[in-house]
């Protein structure tokens, strides 16, 4: 993070004729410009926030990374229309599963 947030593009004072404004200097490369951008909020939040909302989520074939800004704070699933529904059919079939065996 810290490399990111270094190698990205830097507020700076520019004179411009009479008055000051804030200009900026570009990172080594655009994309360089671009992580330090996307770094900047997650360094804040981790700094001033709850990192331990950063979450994986809890699907083995998906590990996607997030933010839990629920009320609770307990989210597992990057997104419920995909890996929560996904997690939540598999439930259903393995409980429609084990009712439907005979009981010995
Ligand atoms: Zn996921």
């Amino acid at each position: 993070m810290n490399s990111a947030l270094s190698s990205g593009a830097t507020p700076r004072l520019e004179l411009d004729g009479t008055t000051v404004r804030i200009g900026h200097r570009h990172g080594a490369s655009p994309v360089d410009d671009a992580l330090a951008a996307v770094a900047a909020p997650i360094v804040g939040e981790v700094g001033s926030g709850q990192p331990e909302r950063f979450r994986t989520c809890a699907s083995e074939t998906c590990r996607w990374t997030f933010y839990d800004a629920s009320p609770t704070g307990r989210r597992r699933w990057c997104d419920m229309k995909t890996c929560g529904n996904r997690a939540k059919a598999a439930r259903h079939r393995q409980r429609a599963r084990e009712e439907s065996r005979p009981r010995s």
